[in-house]
């Protein structure tokens, strides 16, 4: 498997565990800002800092000030000495169009997700601000894995 794929599902991988730290019950999402090798940010979805940490409402609506897994990946390397310049943004699905904007705004190259979603208007933003958009199932690693054991047999 070529290199670049091999980190990208290993990241895509990391990722799937942030979002764990999800304390939303409707959906769980995690985020990676990779830059150089490096793991310069995390994310994952939830209330703002200070905030109580229950996503949903009494009717199991999303409150509205919960933020995404990018927004708070990108918000952390505000208040840090890192920069996102050129960086890989990895998440566990499909940005939507708010991240996709400040994705855009900061400086990240490309953008590796996981799960697809019906709306693509966030994806179609990014690209068409030159962005790589790559699409991986990190349950096809393994698989492409024995795929290259056998053929090395
Ligand atoms: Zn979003």
């Amino acid at each position: 498997m070529d290199k670049q794929l091999l980190l990208d599902y290993r990241y895509l991988r990391m990722a799937r565990i942030w979002a764990e730290n999800s304390y939303c019950k409707r959906r769980k999402v995690g985020a990676l800002v990779v830059k150089d090798k490096m793991i310069i940010s995390d994310g994952y979805n939830g209330t703002p800092s200070g905030f109580e940490n229950v996503c949903e409402d009494e009717n199991n609506v999303t409150k509205p000030y919960v933020l995404h897994a990018e927004a708070n990946a990108i918000t952390k390397l505000a208040r840090s000495n890192n920069n996102s310049e050129g960086a890989t943004l990895y998440v566990t699905a499909s940005p939507c169009i708010e991240c996709s904007k400040l994705i855009i705004q900061a400086g990240i190259r490309r953008v590796v997700y996981a799960e697809k979603y019906r709306l693509d208007d966030g994806l179609q933003l990014l690209r068409r601000a030159g962005i790589e958009v790559v699409y991986l199932n990190p349950d096809d690693e393994e698989k492409l894995k024995d795929n290259e054991t056998e053929s090395t047999k």
